[in-house]
């Protein structure tokens, strides 16, 4: 065992109540992980609070004790516990926690990690932060049961595009394999996560797609989804989950960017790359961030201007 997880298992170990935060918008490695790690610290009689920085997608509410999330007030932490999240803006609202905790546990994946914590498990060779917990569990002995390995398959499953990304390895795998091995449904997890689009979703894809205009030789792909489509279809802004990986998977794309109005003059972008840019370092030209293939920043201007600011800088680091 390195000796990081030996710090951090002493300290887990050594607390009685342990906070467990997530990041805004979370997603499902975000989501799986918190939960699994928070079920697994309950079997260690922990007082343990998962804490609820924002809406859980309904992609996610299939989970197993997915209630065990909920919004915390706290004033005194002797150990808060954060995955999944490179920087503190990531907590949003529960930034504030940062300042209360004794101890930070910083256990994350991303390339851009600004390494906030007081002990700082990263790896950016981690496809997904469910590989670091499933490791912090079996470093601690602690049995992954269904509904952790439930909760750990999703959390890798997504932050991997279903297996498909760079970031995926044999050790992948070999982490699957063992969780498949508890007996968990993962066909229901399958279809729960990847066929279950409901006909909003569906209306909203149909739109976004019809913005799509390309760039660089067909080598950029952009999409927009703005707040008129979204009440047009009846639909939220998670149900953009989807989108950026159709655009990416056109033949001559290497960028795909997905644009989003959360208000008139703040765009959230994704970016997703199929080979060569590194899309982590173009986002943190606009204090963003994330890993290699899949990375994301805010850009306050309006669409449109966010639009030309992206693909330029795009061009310009190509
Ligand atoms: P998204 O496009 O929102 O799915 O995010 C892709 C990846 O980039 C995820 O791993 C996020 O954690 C990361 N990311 C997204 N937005 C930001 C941001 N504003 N700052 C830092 N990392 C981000
Ligand atoms: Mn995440
Ligand atoms: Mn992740």
């Amino acid at each position: 065992m390195n000796d990081l997880f030996k710090l951090a298992i002493d300290k887990i170990l050594a607390s009685d109540e342990i906070f467990i935060a997530s990041h805004v918008n979370p997603d499902g490695d975000n989501i799986g992980s918190i939960i699994a790690l928070g079920l697994a610290l309950k079997k260690l009689k922990k007082n343990v609070r998962v804490i609820k920085t924002d809406e859980i997608p309904t992609d996610y509410l299939f989970l197993p004790f997915i209630d065990i999330i909920q919004p915390y007030e706290a004033s005194d932490i002797d150990l808060l516990i954060v995955l999944d999240c490179g920087d503190i803006d990531r907590l949003g609202k529960y930034k504030s926690l940062l300042n209360k905790a004794k101890t930070i546990i910083n256990i994350d994946h991303h390339i851009s990690n600004t390494k906030f914590g007081t002990l700082n498990i990263v790896d950016d060779k981690a496809a997904a932060t469910g590989e670091l917990i499933y490791d912090l569990l079996k470093n601690m002995s602690i049995e992954i049961d269904k509904d952790i390995a439930t909760c750990l398959y999703a959390a890798i499953s997504t932050d991997t595009g279903s297996f498909m990304y760079d970031s995926v390895t044999s050790r992948t795998h070999k982490i699957i394999a063992s969780l498949i091995e508890t007996g968990i449904d993962k066909s229901n997890i399958n279809i729960k996560l990847y066929q279950s689009r409901s006909i909003e979703r569906t209306n909203l894809f149909i739109k976004s797609f019809s913005t799509l205009k390309t760039y660089h030789n067909n080598r950029i792909a952009v999409v927009k989804v703005t707040q008129s489509m979204l009440n047009k279809s009846n639909a939220k802004m998670e149900d953009t989950e989807g989108i950026i990986s159709f655009i990416r998977d056109i033949d001559t794309v290497e960028v795909a960017c997905l644009l989003k109005e959360y208000k008139e003059n703040e765009i959230k972008v994704s970016l997703r790359s199929k080979r060569t840019v590194d899309v982590s370092k173009i986002c943190s030209k606009f204090n963003g961030g994330g890993h290699i293939r899949a990375a994301g920043c805010t850009i306050y201007d309006n669409i449109f201007n966010a639009e030309n600011k992206i693909v330029e800088k795009i061009i310009d680091m190509w």
